[in-house]
């Protein structure tokens, strides 16, 4: 990756803004109008590309809250007389109202329920659009006011052009800077990741809610346009079959990138279009043909290219390094850690079962600041089953456990971390398609506080480079700092379980939970993993280790509880239980 290829994309953007400015003088008003509607159709569409594409929650629903914008702007300003300039706050605020009580039902909905219940609200709003006598009913508004800078009326599609392309333009680099951000990697980690987020202090529903009253509100600013450009609106544009059109526009596009949603919108405003106009006189007669041309390619487009358009078109692009030079921060707060042997982690009598099958039974230990307890036992004896129970990753069926004197058992995972517990995964749990130093940042997400307002408008640059920071400082103590930039599927797996430990002291702990951290691990990378441990127990870290490499547990381990069949085994300082006959024929003895 070269340097010059920031200017690179720096110089395509201001090409593509140079032509929007440039085409009102040049194209006929028939283009113009084109390019009005897939403006208004992408602004909607790039609400999918974050919701969908890169939350993974699928809506058919978007079109109902375009309808909700023109609407209320419709209303208002027919009926009431008031300013379009205070109904787009308005009908913005009604988008998020409805939008948040939608969300808090429907976004609990996991699979395919959650299309299922966009598809349910999107039918019921439109139908109550075409039922109010108050909104004309199917007849609709009429009359609605054209919109006014000073003396200047927007009358014609020609002025409404500037405006339409400005607001797509600013939302598109608004979502940019917030995908690029603490908020934004939390988003991104929602589809496919949200465990893990949980576990690293991620609140997923409210990054869920957010994204979706984002996206709804995008939604209902293309309707606010829309209603102002046609100074008319009735039902029919809000439909479902229109919900699902542009759901098919981010598809096409680029369902995760967010130039896709104006690729999407306008290939597919200009396919319809062309099918409109040629295929009646291609086949002779006239009907709807257009849509079974339409929905034929839909299938072609989803089968050939699972990504939409865009990556394609991307290929020919140099691509901009992800990050630049890092600017030198002021390192984050520590947490203080408890006296070094105190107890920091009391289970008591836990039990974890799953049908009939008892993974942990009544199982008692704890774990002191400053020292490093190994939990070993043969595979299936019910480790990681205990670790999911501890970190609230998934909780205990029974039993008690104490964090820092304040019983956790009932708590959600992201509660437990932001007490100070972080933990790794046995079957690694990174974002592949992310960077190395933004998977480790996201265990930086209790450190910082902006919100995701301040990262659209990038005001949080200075914490940001914190985190940052932080993120780059541990994955260098783990060794990884030559693979900071690569991403992070593309690792061998002993590599990406270290990017895990990385993640895990970002976050700044005092208990660490690690499920086979040497598992792949090289003879050289085990004795620079293990003096890293050292290390973190020297500072008062207390670590809870799951380890199959016996010389590596020994070597390390102030204590050793042995797991047999869910229940504990034995349990002593190291030299007593590598002499326990019982642990001998039950475990060692099994290995050797
Ligand atoms: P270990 O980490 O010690 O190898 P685990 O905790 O992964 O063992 O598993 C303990 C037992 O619980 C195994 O028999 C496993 O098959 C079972 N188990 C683990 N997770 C689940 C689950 N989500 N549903 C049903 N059984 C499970
Ligand atoms: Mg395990």
């Amino acid at each position: 990756m070269s340097r010059s290829a920031i200017p690179q994309a720096t110089l395509l953007l201001s090409l593509f803004i140079a032509a929007l400015l440039v085409a009102p003088l040049l194209l006929p008003e028939f283009y113009l109008t084109l390019l009005n509607y897939i403006g208004l159709y992408a602004i909607v569409a790039l609400g999918l590309v974050l919701l969908t594409g890169v939350g993974g929650l699928t809506s058919f629903g978007q079109a109902a809250f375009v309808g909700l914008g023109a609407y209320t702007t419709a209303y208002l300003t027919t009926v009431h007389d008031v300013s379009p300039w205070l109904t787009l706050p308005a009908g913005l605020l009604v988008t998020a109202l409805v939008a948040l009580s939608l969300g808090l039902v429907t976004l609990r909905l996991s699979g395919h329920f959650l299309p299922l219940g966009t598809i349910a609200w999107g039918i019921a709003l439109y139908y109550l659009f075409g039922n109010l006598a108050a909104l004309g009913g199917h007849t609709g508004i009429s009359g609605i006011p054209p919109l006014q800078f000073f003396d200047l009326e927007l009358r014609s599609g020609r002025e409404f052009f500037y405006l339409i392309w400005a607001v797509l333009l600013t939302i598109i680099l608004a979502t940019r800077n917030l995908l690029d951000s603490r908020e934004g990697r939390a988003i991104r980690a929602l589809k496919g990741g949200a465990v893990m987020a949980e576990a690293m202090g991620v609140n997923t529903p409210r990054s869920k809610l957010v994204i979706f009253t984002v996206a709804a509100l995008y939604a209902g600013m293309s309707g606010w346009l829309y209603a102002h450009l046609q100074r008319f609106v009735n039902p029919t544009p809000f439909s479902l079959s229109q919900g699902i059109e542009y759901l098919f526009m981010a598809v096409v596009g680029g369902v995760s990138h967010v130039w896709g949603a104006i690729l999407g919108a306008g290939l597919i405003t200009v396919l319809k279009q062309w099918l409109q106009d040629w295929l009646p006189s291609l086949l002779g007669k006239s009907g709807n043909f257009e849509m079974i041309v339409f929905g034929l390619l839909m299938i072609l487009v989803l089968q050939r290219a699972r990504d939409g358009v865009w990556p394609m078109l991307q290929r020919f692009f140099p691509q901009a390094p992800v990050h630049g030079p890092m600017i030198k921060a002021q390192a984050l707060p520590r947490r203080p850690l408890p006296e070094a042997g105190s107890v920091l982690l009391e289970v008591t009598d836990a039990c974890k079962r799953f049908g009939g099958l008892v993974a942990n039974d009544r199982m008692s230990f704890c774990v002191r600041a400053g020292e490093v307890m190994a939990l070993i036992g043969p595979n299936g004896a019910g480790k990681s089953t205990m670790f999911d129970g501890i970190s609230g990753v998934d909780p205990l069926t029974s039993g008690a456990v104490s964090f820092r004197g304040q019983r956790i058992e009932a708590l959600p995972a992201r509660a437990i971390a932001q007490r100070g517990m972080s933990r790794t995964f046995q079957h690694v749990r990174l974002l592949p398609a992310m960077s190395v130093i933004e998977n480790v940042a996201i265990g930086t997400h209790l450190r910082g506080r902006k919100s995701f307002v301040a990262a659209a408008f990038r005001s949080d640059r200075g914490e940001e480079a914190r985190l940052l920071q932080e993120a780059a400082a541990q994955i260098e103590r783990c060794g990884l700092a030559e693979h900071m930039h690569e991403l992070a599927g593309s690792l061998p797996l002993g590599k990406q379980r270290a990017v895990e430990i990385a993640r895990a002291l970002a976050s700044d702990p005092c208990l660490l939970l690690l499920d086979e951290p040497a598992a792949g691990l090289r003879y050289l990378e085990k004795q620079a993993l293990a003096e890293l441990l050292r290390r973190l127990r020297a500072e008062g870290i207390g670590i809870l280790l799951v380890e199959h490499d016996m010389d590596f547990v020994m070597g390390l381990a102030d204590r050793v509880v042995v797991m047999e069949f869910g229940q504990k085994l034995a349990a002593g300082l190291p030299d007593e239980i590598q002499r326990n006959p019982a642990v001998i024929e039950a475990y060692l003895g099994g290995l050797e």
